[in-house]
């Protein structure tokens, strides 16, 4: 009987193996072709179309970001009851990530005739450190379902500071909408995984049922809870608290929000990518901005060209054939010349993965970008790192 339980045992991590890299290979080719639609609808956006154009190019755009955050809901989820997911532990400027995930629902919100208001209490930390993807997916996905629930009025998204003690800080998050509310009944099972209030919610409003599941799991595992309070035709409010490490010094990374000049004539990068609408849509932007490019197929032909040539810096993808971005990178800062150790490295990836960051930069790159990016902050980290660590720039 022991064997036979052992087998079945040693059988089910198996079938649990192959299903989570099943999820993941799926998820990456998914992810791909599903990128370049995002990039290239942002391309058309950018190409002074016709008023109606631009509304249906909108809708494209909205829509395969809409079918992108449910492949990454999944695999999410997958990972979160598998026990996979780590959270990050970096540093980074609360006040600014909880703006940047408000602002950008704002066109949502806008469009329904919403009010989104953030309220900061004044105590609320600007550095901490903790894991800013995982609170911004929280906050995403309250706010998304405020807006999607609220036929009219507001939504209210409230920082406060609850405690702070040697180095830590307890902050506090409220959304609270004027929406349709949840019956009491209901309030329970709605952070169940693929349950919705209503049987007609999907019809009605889309979703999958697994955004409260996750939220809920992405809290537990800062040993924290979610709770909900809500009256039918009155509104909902969902709360949670985070505990974050306190930083002092302040974070060397771009933070300017102009864009106002939209050239960088002086500066010459290299793109490095194996996909060819990755790179065509790279190079439409920077021929779009004046900066000038040579491109890479794969690993080594990128350390091929970045010994021969002095760039402003690389755009290097994660995921090649010969040699990947990490094995580039490693390779460039061993070298002597002072060239090899301060050109910036920008890692380009689909990667949703947590520790994503810590290996690239471990790898010794400087900074990363996860497509499908928007254009403007791939050009601010290019006029960023071109402007201040620019080696052959002649302006
Ligand atoms: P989805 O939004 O994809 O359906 P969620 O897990 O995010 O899945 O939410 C589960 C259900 O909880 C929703 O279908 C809806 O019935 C209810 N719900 C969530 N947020 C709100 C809200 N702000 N107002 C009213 N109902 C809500």
């Amino acid at each position: 009987v022991v064997k036979a339980r052992r087998l079945v045992a040693s059988k089910l991590i198996e079938a649990n193996k192959s299903k989570s890299r099943f999820l993941s290979t799926m998820s990456h080719e998914i992810r791909t072709p599903l990128n370049a639609v995002i990039a290239i609808s942002n391309i058309l956006i950018m190409d002074d179309p016709k008023e109606k154009q631009l509304k249906n190019l909108k809708t494209l755009k909205y829509s395969s970001k809409h079918l992108l955050h449910l492949i990454n809901d999944i695999l999410d989820y997958n990972k979160l009851i598998s026990g996979n997911l780590e959270l990050d532990h970096s540093t980074f400027d609360l006040i600014k990530s909880v703006k940047h995930t408000v602002t950008s629902m704002s066109f949502n919100a806008n469009e329904k005739d919403l009010k989104l208001n953030l309220i900061l209490d004044e105590n609320v930390p600007q550095l901490v450190k903790g894991d800013s993807h995982r609170l911004a997916q929280v906050l995403t996905n309250l706010v998304n379902n405020a807006i999607k629930f609220t036929p009219s009025g507001q939504i209210d998204i409230k920082l406060k500071q609850q405690e702070s003690q040697e180095g830590k800080a307890k902050i506090y998050f409220e959304v609270t909408d004027t929406g349709i509310g949840i019956e009491e009944s209901k309030l329970e099972m709605i952070f169940d995984r693929f349950t919705q209030a209503e049987s007609d919610t999907t019809k009605k409003f889309g979703g999958t049922g697994l955004g409260l599941a996750i939220c809920k799991k992405i809290i537990n595992l800062h040993n924290s809870d979610i709770e909900v309070k809500s009256e039918v035709g009155i509104g909902t409010t969902f709360s949670f608290a985070l505990e974050y490490d306190l930083v002092e010094q302040k974070i060397d990374k771009p933070t300017s929000q102009d864009f106002s000049e939209f050239e960088l004539p002086h500066a010459k990068i290299l793109i490095v990518d194996d996909n060819e609408i990755n790179l065509m849509v790279l190079k439409q932007f920077l021929d779009r901005w004046k900066v000038k490019y040579d491109d890479a197929r794969n690993g080594q032909e990128a350390l091929d060209k970045i010994k021969a040539n002095k760039y402003d810096l690389v755009l290097l993808d994660l995921q090649m054939p010969v040699k990947d971005g990490f094995t580039v990178a490693l390779e460039v800062r061993t070298m002597d010349e002072a060239y090899y150790q301060q050109i910036p490295l920008i890692a380009l990836s689909a990667s949703v993965s947590a520790d994503i960051t810590d290996r690239v930069i471990q790898a010794g790159m400087n900074d990363y970008l996860c497509k499908p990016f928007e254009p403007e902050v791939l050009f601010q980290k290019l006029k960023w790192y071109c402007g201040k660590n620019s080696l052959v720039t002649t302006s």
